[in-house]
């Protein structure tokens, strides 16, 4: 019970928008190496190909990672202002700081993420 008083909702809208904005760069600088390994296609032999396509393969699977990543952030910062965020989306009981700040957009207590 006494963490919560500790809990400041400031302290987790700054980690989420600076990890928000972080991902976003690196969305940016993903999006460029696709690119650049799609233009490379037509010059590289057949094994370097499917390296790259390989390589494709795994940044675009760190894509959807991302992508997903940035909902949940998005999520948090919703419920942020509507007053809801830290609290667990299935029982309501608060998430605790320490999970909260490995994890600053995670929606559900230690016992119901289980
Ligand atoms: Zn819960």
């Amino acid at each position: 019970m006494g963490e919560e008083n500790d809990f400041d909702v400031q302290e987790f809208k700054a980690l989420l928008m600076e990890r928000r904005s972080l991902l976003q760069q690196v969305e940016q600088t993903g999006k460029d190496a696709a690119e650049v390994v799609e233009l490379d296609q037509s010059k590289v032999g057949r094994l370097s190909r499917m390296d790259a396509l390989q390589g494709q393969a795994m940044s675009q699977e760190a894509q959807r990672r991302r992508v997903v990543e940035l909902q949940k952030i998005q999520a948090a910062l919703r419920r942020i202002e509507d007053e809801e965020y830290g609290y667990c989306l299935k029982c309501g009981e608060f998430i605790g700081l320490g999970r909260l700040r490995v994890d600053p957009g995670a929606p559900y207590c230690v016992k119901c993420a289980d």
